[in-house]
């Protein structure tokens, strides 16, 4: 092996190489290539893992015949490699030909190779093939070898998972059809439709792949793209001529050389006439450019990397211009997907025709989860191995309770999912009839449920007589949808709108509740561990100016209304709420003294930090209310980041451990006679309802779809049952455990068609 700073130069080389490539026969290609040199040896192969075969079969090599590709096939356990793949362990053999698993293909021309070193790629705990390196003479590969395929193998797993997932091997043998991936379920619900990817516009890396019917109109159309950005570049030049000196001018003759007939055009022509659209070509000559440019060590020629994007853009962006997408040609079941949708992306779909919402980055509690679930829209996010350009125009399911998104689902699973859907609709249908009645158990313990809002599409009219209240108003909302801190007079409207629609049912209002992954476009946050860091109530002491405003409009809006409840989030220490708490004074002596009397509104702390559990005492000296962060106390209390797919199997609001906290609460509040209340996302589950009201929490608060089922619940299961069922469930050990009983006391109740549908 090779110095350590040159291994991890390859390795920074290989991974960059690897995720930038947009086709994988060539990343293979490049990283065996480079697997090979890096290890000064003589073969290096890649073995990918057919389910259906339960084989091995070789997919790229280099050292090997190339004659091989796709002739060895080695069933699971069997020859060295099969043996890898097996035991999921790397193998390292100074002499192979002595194993007893060694097995001779003639194909491969592999009788001169001596010693092995195979690693298996595994990507969330799934095997998916072998990496293997081999060598003429007798070498014992050290560590350090081991260590460098074995991270090699890493890197590989995800790009892999991702290309199998989406079909996009062309090679035979492959499973075929039907693909699913896997996301954080965001809001509920199932929606079949078309795929519509949105892109940001002049973006390289999300054109999608198209095979052109015209081949000519495209290269023409890239032709007239081309003669626009030439004529731009040179009106810049232009108007620059007298401010700028003659060596960045030079700049823009090195632009329109590179735009000349002979350079860039030529190839993008060639690829359009190989079977791509014209964008799709110009993305791809682009990227092939660019990636040669960013790998060579020199400075000047980077810098050119960075040219050629900016042009490729440029070109792009007129290219665009001529296929808008307007909301006239969504079709009329569209699946929205995109690596990251905005709340403003989503208000370009007419409602009627937006059935759901899948993007590769996000989680449940970003803010387009958020309006996906006031609007019920089913929504995955965190989708992090989603094929964006392949999806475009594609047959989609989607199954939000789950967390899935099915792309060309087979006639089976259509079928499967239509009466599924069906289903959900007969059941809110039958729900709905009992939205106006009490949330009252049988033995008549009355359960007040409340609402969670933070937008104009909340159909205030409409819930008003269902609810006891908004339980949580999030504030940071409509700041996310403006440009710019919205200004007193704006934010006195806003919350007066809120106040007024819900009168006289008390509103919760939370202040400014930013930062973790609720970042303001102006006021942006940038944290190793945002969720950790500056958040919340950290933030707004910080910027008192900002709270002020924010205290000072919510009081005028209150006034005469008196509904106005003031919670403060993301609190640790008790000298946070005496801050908050001064600040709020300040300003109601203030807004008296401009001749504005104001009430003092019930003042109430989130408890979501696992600190403010052990100072309930303290707390309720200071407040009128708590209300319980059911999201963020899951996140800090299991140490689980709640919007990283990854450990998302681990974030589990009915963890034993959060039970205990919860009863915990329960018990300090009701010892404390302060009312308590959950908001997070565990009020808005049926079961989890039950185990709140048995608990003793006086009020639960969730989005609004999620109020029939939490009512249909209360309304059939007595309080003596709930509290029967949570000494239960307090016995359990594991979340798992905690699930399994639900589920079953749900069935016994006949109740489970009210639990969000699992595998
Ligand atoms: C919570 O943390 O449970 C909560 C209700 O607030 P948010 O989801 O906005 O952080
Ligand atoms: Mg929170």
């Amino acid at each position: 092996m090779k110095s350590k700073t040159s291994m991890l130069e390859v390795l920074r080389r290989v991974i960059q190489e690897v995720n930038g490539a947009r086709n994988l026969d060539a990343a293979l290609a490049t990283m065996v290539r480079r697997i090979r040199k890096a290890m000064q040896t003589d073969v290096c192969s890649f073995y990918l893992y057919d389910k259906e075969l339960e084989s091995l079969v070789l997919m790229e090599t280099i050292g090997l015949r190339t004659q091989a590709v796709g002739q060895v096939v080695l069933p699971l356990g069997e020859g060295l490699v099969g043996l890898v793949a097996k035991r999921s362990e790397p193998l390292n053999l100074e002499d192979a030909q002595s194993h007893p698993h060694f097995r001779y293909f003639e194909a491969t021309g592999e009788e001169r190779y001596s010693s092995f070193l195979g690693v298996p790629i595994i990507h969330q705990r799934l095997m998916l093939g072998v990496l293997v390196v081999q060598q003429a003479e007798q070498r014992q590969y050290d560590d350090e070898d081991e260590a460098f395929l074995v991270t090699m193998a890493a890197q590989l797993a995800g790009v892999l998972a991702h290309a199998l997932a989406t079909g996009n091997l062309n090679r035979r043998a492959l499973p075929s059809g039907q693909t699913m991936f896997k996301g954080v379920a965001a809001s509920p619900g199932m929606a079949m439709g078309e795929a519509v990817v949105i892109t940001p516009p002049s973006d390289l890396n999300s054109v999608p792949d198209l095979v052109p019917s015209d081949e000519d109109f495209e290269v023409a159309r890239l032709k007239e793209a081309i003669g626009k950005t030439r004529a731009e570049i040179r009106a810049a030049a232009e108007r620059l001529v007298n401010r700028i000196s003659t060596q960045e001018l030079a700049l823009f003759d090195v632009y329109q050389q590179m735009l000349g007939e002979a350079a860039l055009s030529e190839e993008v022509e060639k690829r359009i006439r190989e079977g791509q659209w014209a964008p799709g070509a110009l993305a791809d000559v682009v990227r092939r450019h660019v990636q040669y440019l960013e790998r060579v060590d020199d400075n000047y020629l980077r810098e050119r990397a960075a040219d050629i994007r900016d042009l490729g853009r440029r070109v792009l962006a007129h290219l665009q211009e001529d296929s808008p997408s307007t909301p006239e040609t969504y079709p009329d079941n569209a699946i929205l997907v995109g690596d990251e949708i905005s709340v403003a992306m989503l208000g370009e779909v007419p409602r009627d025709k937006l059935k759901g919402l899948v993007s590769v980055r996000g989680s449940s509690t970003s803010h387009v989860a958020i309006v996906a679930r006031a609007m019920g829209i089913p929504t995955v996010l965190g989708m992090v191995d989603l094929p964006l350009p392949r999806l475009s125009g594609a047959p989609v399911v989607l199954d939000g309770h789950r967390g899935r998104l099915f792309v060309r689902p087979a006639p089976e699973l259509k079928a499967r999912y239509e009466s599924l859907i069906a289903e959900e609709e007969a059941l809110s249908e039958l729900l709905s009839h009992e939205q106006d009645l009490p949330s009252e158990t049988p033995d008549g313990h009355d359960m007040p449920l409340m609402v969670n809002t933070g937008l104009a599409v909340d159909a205030a009219a409409l819930l008003k007589s269902r609810i006891s209240g908004v339980g949580l108003y999030r504030t940071e909302v409509p700041f996310m949808i403006t440009e710019r801190f919205p200004g007193e007079k704006e934010q006195t409207r806003l919350y007066r709108d809120q106040l007024e629609s819900f009168s006289p049912l008390p509103v919760v209002m939370r202040t400014l509740d930013i930062g973790g992954d609720k970042d303001l476009p102006y006021f942006p946050i940038e944290e190793a561990n945002p969720f950790l860091g500056w958040r919340g109530m950290r933030v707004t002491l910080d910027h008192p100016e900002v709270l002020m405003v924010q205290l000072r409009a919510m009081l005028k809006a209150s006034k005469e209304l008196d509904n106005l409840y003031v919670l403060f989030p993301m609190i640790t220490n008790v000298e946070e709420v005496d801050e908050a708490l001064r600040l709020l004074d300040r300003a109601i002596l203030e807004l008296g003294e401009e001749g504005i009397d104001v009430e003092r509104p019930k003042v109430g702390v989130m408890i979501e930090v696992p600190a403010t559990i052990y100072q309930m005492d303290a707390l309720a000296k200071r407040v009128d209310f708590f209300s319980v962060g059911s999201n963020d106390l899951t996140q800090y209390l299991l140490a689980v980041d709640r919007n990283n797919p990854r450990v998302s199997s681990l974030y589990d609001a009915l963890h034993p451990a959060l039970l205990g906290a919860l009863q915990e609460l329960s018990q300090d509040a009701l010892r404390l006679k302060k009312p308590i209340s959950l908001c997070g996302e565990l009020a808005g589950d049926p079961a989890g309802a039950l185990l709140l009201m048995a608990m003793g929490f006086t009020s639960l608060s969730m989005n609004a779809p999620s109020l029939p089922k939490v009512r249909a619940a209360i309304r059939r299961v007595s309080l003596k049952d709930a509290q029967q069922l949570l000494s239960e469930v307090m016995l359990l050990d594991t979340p798992a455990q905690v699930h399994m009983h639900l589920d079953k006391r749900m069935d016994d109740w006949q109740l489970s068609h009210l639990l969000p549908p699992r595998d």
